[in-house]
Parts: structure tokens; sequence; C-alpha cells
């Protein structure tokens, strides 16, 4: 896809996102979704998704763009800030990358979700593309009507500038970005069949969203074998969807918290509609490690020791950061493949 004057995008226009989501549900395989917290991490990520040709999602938490906005402390305003620098760097690669926002619960639609979405509203008034693909809301800590009713709002909205939005019911496990559901019920770590039938009656008349049902997923660190996926949950409720719905009909779904998983339970989550999966924790850990090593390796350059003055070679912080990037990048072709997103790219069909 090419704008008048011939000019690339792969920032993902509503059209191509959808394309990219039903070409991964029909082709049985999932979008990494990487989280981002700076230019560093966004390129090791775009750079990744075009050495795979794979598209890819991109996607900033409340914490990253917060991070990402400096001692402003602004969640939106550094989200704004990443999405503008993936639009314009995306733009030099050759493949598809949508942009999107993570967790944003019910007390921060307002300071958070909101904002970007009129960022959006006002640069399609301008002609200008979307600044996110999609949003997610996750009021998966109130109470079922009550998420429902609010997600239905916000994708009326979102729906209205061609805005994806991803919704969540039940409750990912553990711990991330300062959420703690670490001390959830069990049975609320497991969506219900009736559940995911009322989520797809209530919004698919309405547009585009993407569903992280939940079926034993913990966010955070665990050993691998620690995490009692049951990814049956998603098959029985995607065959009650079919059956209520008809015509085919199968939400698109979510896989959060998917650290330590077997890869034949993330195969498996394949075959029942998952086309996003989300990936920090691996990431975060694949950036760090590499820089733990340099830094050990290097520490007599790194420092000033005994009045010399060490090697600006190695403590110019670009130099250790584009060894995080680039083993940051490694890890996420690694998720390309696990996900059988690598040579899929739209761009190429
Ligand atoms: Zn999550």
């Amino acid at each position: 896809m090419t704008t008048n004057d011939g000019v690339s995008m792969p920032v993902a226009n509503y059209d191509q996102y959808v394309k990219m989501l039903d070409s991964a549900n029909k082709g049985g395989y999932a979008y990494p979704a990487i989280n981002v917290t700076s230019t560093s991490t966004a390129n090791a990520a775009i750079k990744a998704f075009a050495d795979m040709k794979s598209d890819g999602i991109i996607q900033v938490s409340t914490g990253g763009g917060k991070f990402a906005s400096g001692a402003v402390g602004d969640m939106a305003l550094g989200a704004i800030s990443l999405a503008q620098h993936v639009h314009l760097v995306a733009e030099k690669y050759g493949v598809y990358i949508a942009l999107h926002t993570d967790h944003c619960q019910a007390n921060v639609v307002e300071t958070f979700m909101l904002p970007l979405i009129k960022e959006t509203e006002k640069r399609r008034k301008n002609g200008q593309p979307n600044l996110f693909s999609s949003h997610m809301f996750d009021g998966s800590e109130l109470p079922f009507e009550k998420n429902l009713a609010m997600s239905k709002e916000l994708l009326d909205r979102c729906a209205q500038s061609e805005i994806i939005l991803e919704v969540e019911t039940g409750v990912v496990g553990g711990e991330e970005d300062g959420v703690n559901n670490e001390g959830a019920p069990a049975d609320k770590l497991y969506t219900s069949p009736e559940e995911m039938v009322e989520v797809a009656k209530v919004l698919n008349p309405i547009g585009k969203y993407m569903y992280a049902a939940t079926f034993g997923n913990v966010h955070g660190v665990y050993k691998p074998g620690n995490v009692k996926l049951r990814p049956e949950i998603l098959k029985k409720g995607q065959e009650a969807v079919a059956k209520e719905i008809g015509g085919g009909y199968q939400h698109m779904l979510v896989f959060h918290g998917g650290s330590g998983s077997e890869l034949s339970e993330i195969h498996e989550t394949l075959n029942y509609g998952v086309i996003k999966m989300n990936i920090d924790t691996d990431t975060q850990y694949a950036y760090s490690r590499e820089i733990v090593d340099y830094m050990f390796t290097n520490y007599e350059s790194m420092l000033k020791i005994d009045g010399e003055v060490g090697n600006k070679k190695f403590y110019d912080p670009r130099a250790w950061m584009k060894k995080g990037e680039e083993a940051m990048a490694k890890r996420i072709a690694d998720a390309c493949k696990d996900l059988k997103s690598d040579g899929k790219s739209i761009m190429l069909s």
C-alpha cells in the first residue's frame, strides 16, 4: 500500500490491519505484540519484524508511556511520542507494523486511552493516518456486566475512527507494570463459554475488536511448566460462540502472560483463534541480559579505575544499548517463529 505520491506507509492502516488479523486467523498464526518503552526497544522490534518478513504489533503500556515522557510523567504524552517515532521509522522497512496500547484499566481511561483516541480524531480531521491502530481496555477487575458496558461504549467511539479495541474478561494472574492480580480467585483465571458468547453478541455488531479471554495465563516470570494453561477453555468458548452467533463466527483472541508456556501449548492456542500474543517479560530479559554480559566483560573499559580514564568507545550508552537491541531483536525473531508469523507479511502477498 502506498500513498498517492508513492511513499510507503508501513504503520498499517485499518484495512491493512484487518487484513493482517484475518490472514493470521485463517492461516493459524499470530503476531508477537512487543511492549516498548524507548526508541531503542522500538527500533529493535521493527528491525526484528523486518528481518523475519513478519508483520507485527508494537505496544505501549501506561507505565511505558509514563517512562517515555520523562520527568513530565504523562502516560499519554509518552505514548504519543513513541508512536510518532514508530510512524517515522517504520516507513523505512518493508513490513506492516500495527501500533497498540496495552492494559488500560477503567481508572486510567481518562488520562491514557481517551487522550490517545482524541489525538487520532484530530489527526483524521487533518487527513493524517491514525496515531494508534488499536487500544486495549482492561475492565477485567470490574463486574462482568459493567466491564462489557464500558467496552461497548469505548468500541463505539473507536469504531468511528477505524480503531480496533482489545477487551478482556476474566483475570490474567500475576503482576505486571504495577498491577497485581496475584491474589485473584482461581475461577476468575478462566473465562467461561457464556462470557465469550456474551462478548460476541454485544461487541460484534459494533465494530472490530480483539479479545483477551483468560485460560490460566499469568503475567511475569514463571519457570517453564509452572503455568497451568488450559487452552481447551478457548476451544470450548469458540465452539459456543460459533453455535450461538453462526456463520462460522470466531473471536480474534489475544494471549497475555505467556512467559514460560510450553511451545506445544502456544501452538494449540493458534488453532483456537489466537492472533496476537503479548511479549514483554522475555524481551526485557533478553535486552538486559546482553548488557550484563557486556558490562562484566568490559568492566575495565566502562569505569575510570585508579586514575585512568576508561574507554569512551565502551561507556558511550550507544555501545551497550546496541547490544541490548540486537539481543531483543533475536528474541523477537524467535517469537515470530514460535507464532509462525515469519515470512508471512501481507506486504509480500
Ligand atoms: Zn497483559
